[in-house]
């Protein structure tokens, strides 16, 4: 800022004095942190609506599993409007395209992400004040859009981390809070870009640029800051992440580091800029340390031994451990013999036992994808079975606590391929709820989707048992499952809407097994659609698979909401719980 009055390039430049008197009635530079502390009060009062929606759910579910649940029209409405603002998603083709820029998902956590794009955008563009004259300083859209900026960086750390926060608070588990991850980064580059153009744009009023760059070293911090923050944006693009997963991690925690580093400097002392990388630095280092205590606490213990085992395609890893867990919650596996420096997220396939201080056993159904699960498929197919490989637990995450399916009367599951792995838990907590009498849960259908026989029969015993056990106290468990067939895999076979494929179904047979088994895929949708009409009470739905399995599930569930609103559906509620194997 110039301290004496002279003309430059045509321009009056202004005294100190002059620019604080003209800047006092029109957004004075230090009063633009309101911007940065405004969207700080939204982000709060977000997490604080949500942690409020999480107590009144917790409630409501022990008061169900107390007394079951009384059912009234208003309430049953309410609820399927709340559902129907959250569970819908894009047509499958539509949400295929999508997702290779954006991981669509549910409409729910769109809707917020929406909200909070808007927030920002209004709030930095709708005053037209954009630029000041020449030499009267910072633009004000350059200011409003750093500070928005700047504030929703801790958000965007810690949205990041597996043990944060935000999940404490909200009970909604790391991979959940990726999407919101991913969202608010995004308006962090968008409002950072705004920043910096704007900057220049201004300067460029004065005087040529390489004369306003050699003037300040706040210019090459700006760009040294800009330049990870664009690639934290674009490697974290779907079509690159996906593709090369182990890399884009790599580059995902150099860049953060060196963004973080280059904004502390560019800022340093600067309003309230430390107070937000101080935050930052505070928040994201207190969820690693909480994660790097848990695994300790997990693991320094109780050493871990896997044994590893090959069914076709898939390993089967059974792991020995005091840990407890949740119904489909997940861990990461770091084998430390198996390129030891990944580790991988999978969904445990069984329940802790139900006797208190008792060593459980961690079973765990891995796909051979790629990379990690190609190797460990080819050293189980060559390892001696009664080998014990060394491993590292990382977790559980995922919906803790109690089952909330527990609460429904009826229970629908749906699952594709090795989706099952999150389902088959949950109904063996089912059986057991059945069993204790804890919960109003009478009536169970499963419904898998497979290519093969064979993948059934890793998993045939526990679910003969399950359905046993439910038989023996009265409750129904029916297991319906769907041989797709074909050379491509299951995943592939599934994922498309039904109704972009005829159904092959050739009819419904009950062989030896106590399953109901059928050719061709399932009509997910009319299974949902003819449960809405024929079940009374309040019906729960989990689905894991492919994201045709996973929209069609979606939208036929969102489409019995509307038929709950309508007063033409028998359930009084139908309720959502869906798991995708990625973010
Ligand atoms: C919550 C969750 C639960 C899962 N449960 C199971 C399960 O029970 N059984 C099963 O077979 N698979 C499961 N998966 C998928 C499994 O994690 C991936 O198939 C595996 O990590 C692939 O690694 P890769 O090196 O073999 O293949 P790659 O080719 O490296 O990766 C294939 C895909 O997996 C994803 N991926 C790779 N590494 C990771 C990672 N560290 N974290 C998150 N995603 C990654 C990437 O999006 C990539 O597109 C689950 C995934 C998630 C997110």
């Amino acid at each position: 800022m110039s301290h004496g009055s002279h003309e430059m390039n045509g321009h009056h430049v202004p005294t100190y004095l002059e620019v604080m008197a003209y800047q006092a009635t029109r957004e004075p530079w230090s009063e633009n942190i309101k911007y940065g502390r405004y969207t700080l009060y939204f982000c709060a009062a977000t997490i604080a609506l949500f942690s409020l929606l999480y107590a009144f759910n917790t409630a409501l579910f022990w008061s169900r599993m107390r007394r079951g649940s009384a059912s009234f029209p208003l309430k049953s409405k309410i609820f399927a409007l709340a559902r129907l603002s959250t569970y819908p998603r894009l047509p499958y083709g539509v949400a295929h395209a999508v997702n290779y820029l954006w991981a669509v998902g549910p409409l729910g956590p769109n809707i917020l992400l929406f909200l909070g794009l808007l927030y920002a955008s209004l709030y930095c563009w709708a005053n037209p004040y954009l630029f000041r004259p020449p030499f009267y300083g910072s633009p004000p859209v350059g200011l409003r859009s750093e500070w928005i900026s700047v504030a929703l960086i801790p958000f965007v750390f810690v949205l990041g981390s597996k043990r944060n926060v935000i999940s404490w608070l909200t009970g909604v588990s790391h991979d959940k809070l990726q999407v919101f991850h991913q969202g608010v980064a995004f308006i962090v580059v968008y409002m950072a870009v705004v920043h910096g153009v704007t900057e220049i744009a201004q300067s460029l009023m004065e005087r040529p640029f390489s004369e306003t760059y050699a003037l300040s070293g706040i210019w090459w911090t700006g760009f040294a800051a800009l330049g990870p923050l664009l690639w934290l944006w674009i490697g974290s693009l779907p079509f690159v992440r996906k593709r090369l997963y182990e890399g884009f991690y790599v580059l995902h925690i150099i860049a953060s580091i060196l963004f973080v580093g280059f904004l502390y400097v560019h800022g340093f002392d600067i309003l309230d800029t430390n107070a937000y990388m101080n935050a930052t630095l505070a928040l994201f280092g207190f969820g690693i340390g909480a994660r790097i205590v848990m695994m300790i606490v997990t693991n320094a213990f109780f050493s871990h031994k896997a044994q590893i085992s090959i069914h076709g395609d898939l390993v089967r890893a059974t792991i020995p451990t005091k840990m407890n867990w949740a119904p489909g919650t997940h861990v990461f596996l770091r084998f430390l013999h198996i390129r030891p420096l990944e580790s991988h997220p999978f969904t445990i396939l069984s329940i802790p036992s139900a006797e208190k201080n008792t060593t459980n056993e961690m079973v765990i159904i891995i796909q051979a994808v790629n990379g990690f699960t190609r190797v460990l498929a080819e050293v189980a197919a060559t390892a001696p079975p009664e080998r014990k490989f060394p491993v590292i637990l990382d977790g559980p995450y995922g919906h803790g606590g109690k089952n909330t399916l527990r609460a429904y009367e009826t229970v629908l599951l749906f699952a594709g391929g090795t989706g099952v792995t999150f389902v088959a838990p949950l109904l063996e907590d089912l059986t057991r709820a059945m069993h204790d009498k804890d919960g109003v849960c009478t009536n169970v259908e499963l419904v898998w989707a497979v290519k093969t026989h064979d993948t059934v029969k890793l998993f045939e015993s526990e679910l003969v048992k399950m359905k046993n056990d439910a038989t023996l106290v009265g409750g129904t468990v029916t297991i319906r499952v769907f041989v797709t067939g074909g050379s491509g895999d299951v995943e592939k076979a599934l994922d498309s809407p039904s109704s972009d494929k005829m159904s092959t179904d050739g009819g419904e047979s009950s062989d030896s097994t106590p399953f109901i088994w059928a050719t061709g895929r399932p009509d997910i949708r009319s299974i949902i659609a003819e449960k809405g009409k024929t079940c009374t009470g309040h019906v729960g739905v989990a689905v894991c698979g492919p994201l045709g399995v996973m929209t069609d599930a979606a939208n036929a569930v969102s489409a019995v909401q509307m038929d709950i609103l309508r007063g033409g559906a028998s359930c009084a509620e139908m309720y959502l719980r869906s798991e995708s194997f990625g973010w």
